[in-house]
């Protein structure tokens, strides 16, 4: 594979380039690894830069709606939109919440947006880390905005926001005690609540939601990355694009700020750092159970570690000196 020329053609646009790019990201094999790592290389230097996106929700919230409304708001602005997906099921079996096809269907016939369904790889660190370089790619393509999905489940959270700039939490109405549903760590993260259906008969119950969660906000720590207000509860209707345009120059005032004060940078080098520290992990890992002999070797120790012939901590670092002598 020319791996220049299929560089050339992502920065100029080529869907179907971009497309075969995503392909070769995702794919395990050595040899497609290796061209992997040459084309990010040769998209380096655009200097594109991307507003990356995350948002997460509990199915049913609304995201795909939402993602739709605010996806042709934003092409209608004249901006290229690239919706990408981490989700945690395809890891496990292959089935997926998010990979729905029919899902967002003007958007996914708009010249103007991408939409590409999770990877589905055996774990989810390997869903995320190979959407986080997917993002990378979108934006050397010259896409405005990437938006990263994901449901609020398990560890899938964590991993979308260490790839985002800015990080959504969409909410539905609900009573006040649902909000303890909302995991402190979430609320942490959460650049921004978007209570979403915030329409018809649920208005009054979805603005209370939001007054409980601008409170519930309100408490946190004030992190340094923040301008006075944020992060920030809004209610929106995504079946009726009500409060999308505020929300979106809330998202831009965020952003502007955190340029202008060194908090975008120095949030983007954390998360470089990051994920080198978590490919490194994974890389390990995968050479942990690479081979035949190893896993025979895994098996072996952790048999005898369950008979209480060993202890972990010695078997784990018999384990480990063999990676040390592994070729
Ligand atoms: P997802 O699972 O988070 O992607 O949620 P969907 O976008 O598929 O929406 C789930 C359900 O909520 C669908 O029946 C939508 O029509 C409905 N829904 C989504 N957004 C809104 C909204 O803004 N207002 C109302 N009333 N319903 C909505």
């Amino acid at each position: 594979m020319d791996i220049e020329d299929l560089a050339r053609r992502v920065k100029a646009g080529e869907r179907r380039a971009l497309a075969r790019a995503i392909t070769l990201i995702e794919s395990n094999r050595a040899d497609h690894r290796a061209q992997a790592l040459a084309l990010a290389e040769a998209l380096s230097d655009t200097g594109n830069e991307a507003l990356r996106l995350g948002l997460s929700g509990t199915p049913g919230v609304g995201k795909s709606t939402f993602i739709e409304s605010f996806g042709n708001m934003l092409t209608e602005q004249g901006l290229r939109v690239a919706v990408l997906a981490v989700d945690p099921s395809s890891a496990r079996s292959g089935g997926s919440i998010l990979g729905d096809k029919t899902r967002m269907e003007t958007l996914s016939r708009n010249p103007n947006a991408f939409i590409r369904p999770s990877p589905s790889q055996s774990e989810l660190g390997g869903v995320a880390r190979r959407t986080r370089e997917v993002v990378a790619l979108c934006e050397a393509a010259g896409f405005d905005v990437v938006l990263i999905e994901t449901v609020g489940v398990g560890q899938s959270e964590t991993m979308v926001a260490q790839m985002s700039d800015i990080f959504l939490l969409l909410l539905a109405p609900a009573g006040g005690d649902e909000l303890q549903g909302v995991k402190r760590g979430i609320m942490e993260m959460a650049d921004m609540i978007l209570v979403n259906k915030a329409d018809g008969a649920l208005k009054p119950v979805a603005t209370r939601t939001c007054a409980d969660y601008a409170g519930a906000l309100h408490l946190l720590r004030k992190r340094p990355e923040d301008p006075e207000g944020f992060p920030k509860a809004m209610t929106v209707s995504a079946v009726e694009g009500e409060g999308l345009k505020t929300a979106w120059e809330e998202m831009q005032t965020l952003a502007a700020w955190r340029r202008e004060t060194g908090h975008w940078q120095a949030r983007r080098a954390r998360q470089s750092r990051h994920w080198f520290e978590e490919e490194v992990r994974l890389g390990l890992l995968a050479r942990l159970s690479g081979s035949p002999e190893m896993r025979a070797r895994m098996e072996a120790l952790g048999t005898r570690v369950a008979e209480g012939d060993l202890a972990p901590a010695a078997a784990a670092h018999e384990m480990l000196a063999l990676l040390d002598a592994a070729p």
